[in-house]
Order: C-alpha cells, then structure tokens, then sequence
C-alpha cells in the first residue's frame, strides 16, 4: 500500500509499468491515492490513469468520466475501477489510434474488441458490472492492460507508431 501520495506520473521503464499489479486487499488507503491519480490525469489531459503509471503496483484505474457523452456517463456509476476484470469480450475487434501519458507524444493503432463487459469493485468495495462499447471500451482495456504490465505500444500495429513532436510534425517511432 502508498506510504506517501504520488506526485508524479512514472515513464515506461519505470519497473511498475512493466509488472503484474497486486490485488486490492485494503481500500482503506485509496481514497488519497485516487484523488492524486485523478488530478494528475486532469493536469496531463489524459482520459484514464491506471496506479502503475503513479509508481503503484495495485490493480486500480479511474477514467475521466466527464470526457464522455451523457448517455456513457449514466452508465458509469464508478469512475474508479478497482480489481476488475473482463468477463465478456466481442469477438468482433476494431482498430483506433491510441496514446498514453506513460509514453508521451506517441500514438499508434491498436485493434481491441470492441465490446466487453467489465466486472470491478468502487473505491469503497462495493461490485458492479459495466457494459461498454466504442471509446469506453477502449479506455477500459488499456487501461487494464497497465495492471498486467502492458502498454499499448506493445500492441500497436509497429508501422503505426509515430511520435508528434514539439514543432508539431510527426516522425515514425521505434520503441
Ligand atoms: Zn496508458
């Protein structure tokens, strides 16, 4: 569990971004640690944030819920995922370019079922079950994806990889 509150977002190489996130046992201690993610995520412009990208190795996100239309926000009775998983996945799968505040200013497609269904507990424990499709459920899987050590750059179609520099042209990317 945080002794102290994360203050900065951590890179790839960064050993949490690159590990199996632990279970959420205590979530006595998530409530400072969520309020810190969801600024950091705010102050980046990011519309997810998983602990790993804060240095924490605990199987936690939260998305930007007021980055969605309405009728998404109605069904999001949590914007704080804790030990979810997917129970349901279409196998139907779409492609759509993706980045991500641990890799900044790279972007590249990523083809991800475009339906699931998702399990998880609230911040204070509690279960529920999330339907999604299109960008949710996009940000949903990539964002799960953090907790098993995974970016989306190791997924990305490679030719599709691009990095948009400060002077704003793009330039092919090679991890
Ligand atoms: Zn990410």
């Amino acid at each position: 569990m945080p002794a102290t509150q994360p203050s900065a977002l951590v890179l790839r190489g960064h050993p949490a971004l690159h590990a199996h996130a632990d279970p959420v046992k205590d979530f006595l201690p998530l409530l400072a640690l969520t309020q810190a993610m969801r600024q950091l995520m705010e102050t980046h412009d990011g519309i997810g944030i998983a602990a790993p990208q804060v240095g924490e190795s605990l199987r936690l996100f939260l998305v930007a819920k007021e980055l969605f239309p309405p009728e998404v926000q109605n069904k999001l009775l949590s914007d704080v995922f804790v030990n979810a998983k997917i129970v349901r996945r279409s196998f139907k799968r779409i492609k759509d370019e993706e980045g991500c505040l641990s890799v900044p200013g790279v972007y590249g497609t990523v083809a991800r079922p475009e339906r699931i269904t998702m399990e998880s507990q609230t911040l204070s424990g509690k279960k529920f079950r999330i339907a999604a499709s299109g960008l949710l459920a996009r940000v949903l899987q990539h964002e799960l994806d953090h907790l098993d050590g995974t970016l989306f750059i190791d997924k990305a179609v490679r030719e599709t990889l691009h990095e948009l520099l400060p002077d704003g042209t793009l330039q092919p990317w090679n991890p």
